[in-house]
């Protein structure tokens, strides 16, 4: 069966590759695109064909968050048919290394993810006409889902798992830097869990009106100085800081805001190699420094709060392209003042 899929060979070189996909290896799921959602990790590949310390060594199909109808199933898939409309989990995990045995299978031994450069040879993408994957991967949502909603599953599965990591947010003055699509669903993960409050910083206007749309309850643009939020800092600290920016200012400021004994939570991914942090604050303040990696079975709990209506990922969608537009579609989400979540779609033909 032919496929054609968004494929990055070099830093801004992303091309629509056509392949015969063959025949479907047993034990396996094969999936029409529905919809797919541009990550921030998608963009960093697009434009420095790297993301962190992940560096693409060969052709890679981009995209991870990605929802589409099974086609074919050869061998068992319980509780799949075709026709079925999915959300596709891009994580494959091993299910029996030491991780997988403790409940932690996002940090599985031999976990392959979409649409990643992780690991070489890379794990395909799932910006793709058609693509396989496997029965655990595949969530079944309500044929009324809209495709860009349950592909929207993914990054509300990075916000809960953030989320968790942080502990108890019930009454916790929150604070998220960073105003895309994860920092975003990361306040309406946290406002979901019970926070008292959400503040929003960033350093551009666009995302902060969207924040405020979404209820954040506060928002303060760093872009225009940061006397503000050195000002809300001096007001109460705040009990929990998302760094969602990956940047090591983002992260700097985020150390400054926690207050003693308070939980920081490293969700966006900073630039590879070595960064300067004020670390002594760690240890001073006393401060709950923690990584979040991707999600574990955050990704059932997404699919369900999107499902059942509790949260609205459409409104994150800022712009829409076809599939075999997503050259066009990845140059427009490069522009954060034009747009938060660009959304591919099944071409129509
Ligand atoms: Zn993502
Ligand atoms: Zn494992």
């Amino acid at each position: 069966m032919n496929t054609y899929a968004a494929t990055l060979f070099a830093p801004e070189d992303l091309r629509i590759v056509e392949s015969d996909l063959g025949p479907l290896a047993p034990g396996m799921v094969r999936l029409r695109f529905g919809a797919g959602g541009i990550c921030g990790s998608d963009l960093h590949y697009f434009r420095h064909a790297r993301t962190g310390d992940f560096v693409v060594s060969s052709p890679l199909v981009l995209g991870h968050e990605v929802a589409g109808d099974i086609v074919e199933i050869n061998g068992s898939a319980p509780g799949l048919a075709v026709g079925d409309r999915v959300a596709v989990n891009p994580s494959r995990w091993c299910g029996h290394c030491s991780y997988c045995r403790e409940g932690r299978p996002n940090l599985c031994e031999n976990i392959f993810f979409m649409g990643s450069a992780s690991k070489t040879p890379h794990m395909q993408g799932g910006f793709a006409s058609i693509f396989d994957a496997t029965p655990a991967q595949c969530v079944k949502v309500p044929g009324t889902t809209p495709y860009a909603a349950a592909a929207l599953a993914e990054p509300l599965a990075v916000c809960l798992h953030a989320v968790m990591r942080a502990g108890d947010l019930r009454d916790r003055s929150v604070i998220v830097f960073g105003a895309g699509p994860i920092g975003l669903l990361t306040m309406l993960a946290a406002k979901l869990k019970g926070c008292s409050s959400a503040t929003m910083v960033d350093i551009a206007a666009a995302p902060l009106a969207l924040a405020t749309q979404l209820g954040a309850d506060r928002i303060i643009n760093v872009g225009e100085g940061s006397e503000e939020l050195a000002e809300a800092v001096r007001g109460r600290r705040f009990d929990v800081a998302f760094e969602v920016t990956g940047s090591p200012a983002g992260l700097a400021s985020a150390i400054a805001s926690v207050r003693r004994g308070g939980v920081l939570v490293q969700v966006g991914n900073l630039p590879g190699g070595q960064i300067q942090v004020p670390a002594n604050a760690i240890m001073a303040k006393e401060l709950d420094f923690k990584g979040t990696f991707r999600f574990g079975r955050e990704f059932d709990e997404a699919v369900g709060l999107i499902t059942g209506g509790a949260v609205d990922v459409l409104q994150l969608v800022t712009a829409e392209f076809p599939l075999s537009s997503a050259e066009a579609a990845f140059r427009l989400a490069s522009d954060r003042s034009r747009s938060v979540k660009v959304v591919l779609n099944r071409d129509l033909c």
